[in-house]
């Protein structure tokens, strides 16, 4: 159902800001996408795209140059527009730098250059378009139409852009620890997050259009399981080879799985939709969400689209250490398992579940783990006025809030903003993000690309002047 949605049958108030001047910006986003921004790890790396973005943004927006500072760190991007009132804390504007690389193979699919900047009457075209480059050049482009129309806000704004998203969010995290060391403080920020439009079908709100606004991140957590074995010759595998001790402490994990749980945002998200749930199984639990918490969970975890939103889900991706040849029994055998973690679960509830589930035969190690994000509250400064502007420029949708499943930079913030809110204001349709995105053919809209900068244009004209 999701794929039948007309982006453009929600837009509204597109003549706001007749000073945008969608030709100039267009021009500056296709010479953002024309920089090959891929991050291949600290030394690996080409860095002259990275630094010719720094230079097009310095020379590109005129006013965010003369009221702001703009500096390196490593080379991520942080522009600080001192707001009149220093005691207010910041708006802090996300986005990140680097873009994944052209999947080998899929070359001869793009009809213009992923690096090539192609622009025409419709589109912009290129890998980045819809992530993130969009949201950082239309975030400048946000910012520098705020200070030509109103001069210095009352409150800072800081844009960040990290290097190194898609890959470590190194930079991310260089970034907030330099603002925390400043003793800069952050009310809310703005980041990536869910882009399209959502048919809440999957609520039993068919025909409901929403707009996810995510206020937390899921974890990140691969665990090793490790079964020993001494190999030798299988005329005689008594007790069992490695390899099928390990299969059956994997079929042990599958059948039992962790429990499904309804955290307060998405138990939020159905009492926003309740009055629009008219199918089963949610109609009649959306009229007590507290009281059905644990049904709703369970009953969701059924739904493809509800169930990352109520598991900490579990992947078995990698599995080594078959022996070499039929006759011979394995030496150790080893699964890497990944698990994204529900805010509120950490990495030690995961791995204690982990042991109790497998026994004591199987070594259990954490190789990789980013702790799932805070949960923030779905009201107040920067939220509200979210929700206002989302409304106004995307009728007939329902804002509602929700996690990202992914990862994203916002993360690294959590120690210097009080509210991380992630979602993308340009929204393509459906379609054109499951192609573009981290696909063939990534292009924006120029009108998805302006509706973007006045949601952001006017999210700043409500927080920081
Ligand atoms: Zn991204």
């Amino acid at each position: 159902m999701t794929d039948t949605i007309d982006p453009y049958a929600h837009f509204a108030h597109e003549d706001d800001y007749p000073d945008l001047d969608l030709d100039a910006a267009a021009g500056r986003l296709s010479a953002a996408l024309a920089l090959r921004t891929v991050h291949a790890g600290p030394d690996t790396t080409d860095f002259a795209p990275f630094d010719a973005l720094y230079e097009l943004i310095r020379e590109s927006y005129p006013r965010v140059a003369e009221l702001g500072t703009a500096e390196r760190i490593g080379h991520s991007i942080l522009i600080t527009i001192p707001g009149a009132d220093p005691a207010l804390p910041a708006a802090l504007l996300l986005a990140h730098q680097d873009v994944v690389d052209v999947v080998p193979g899929t070359e001869e699919e793009w009809v213009h250059d992923p690096f090539g900047g192609h622009v025409d009457d419709e589109w912009v075209w290129g890998r980045g378009a819809l992530d993130i480059k969009e949201m950082l050049m239309g975030e400048l482009e946000a910012v520098e139409l705020l200070l030509s129309r109103h001069g210095r806000p009352r409150r800072t704004v800081i844009l960040a852009f990290g290097e190194d998203e898609e890959t470590s969010s190194r930079g991310a995290t260089a970034i907030a620890s330099e603002l925390s060391r400043r003793g800069v403080r952050a009310a809310f920020s703005l980041d990536e997050g869910v882009t399209t439009f959502m048919d809440a079908g999957a609520y039993g709100a068919p025909g409901t259009t929403l707009i996810d606004v995510c206020l937390s991140q899921k974890g990140y957590l691969d665990v090793r399981l490790i079964s020993h074995g001494s190999g030798g010759h299988s005329s005689n595998p008594f007790g069992g080879t490695s390899l099928e001790r390990l299969c059956l402490a994997l079929a042990r994990l599958a059948e039992t799985r962790p429990s499904p749980r309804l955290t307060p945002v998405v138990a939020q998200t159905f009492g926003i939709l309740a009055p629009y749930v008219s199918e089963g199984p949610f109609q009649t639990l959306v009229s007590d969400v507290d009281a059905n918490a644990g049904r709703i969970a369970r009953e969701a975890a059924q739904v493809r689209t509800l169930y990352p939103l109520v598991c900490t889900t579990m992947a078995v991706d990698q599995i080594e250490g078959s022996a070499s040849a039929p006759n011979v029994m394995p030496a150790d055998a080893s699964a890497t398992v990944n698990f994204r973690l529900l805010p509120g679960t950490t990495a030690d509830d995961v791995v204690r579940w982990v042991r109790d589930t497998v026994g004591g035969d199987i070594e259990v190690e954490i190789l990789h783990h980013t702790p799932a994000g805070r949960l923030d509250r779905a009201s107040g400064l920067g939220y509200d006025e979210l929700v206002e502007v989302l409304r106004r420029y995307h009728p007939g949708t329902l804002v509602v809030p929700s996690i990202v499943c992914g990862g994203t930079d916002s993360v690294r913030y959590e120690g210097v903003c009080d509210k991380l809110l992630r979602v993308t204001p340009f929204r393509p349709a459906p379609e054109e993000l499951s192609r573009g995105l981290h696909g063939v053919n990534e292009r924006i809209s120029r009108r998805t690309y302006a509706q973007g900068i006045r949601v952001i244009a006017a999210l700043l004209e409500r927080t920081v002047l």
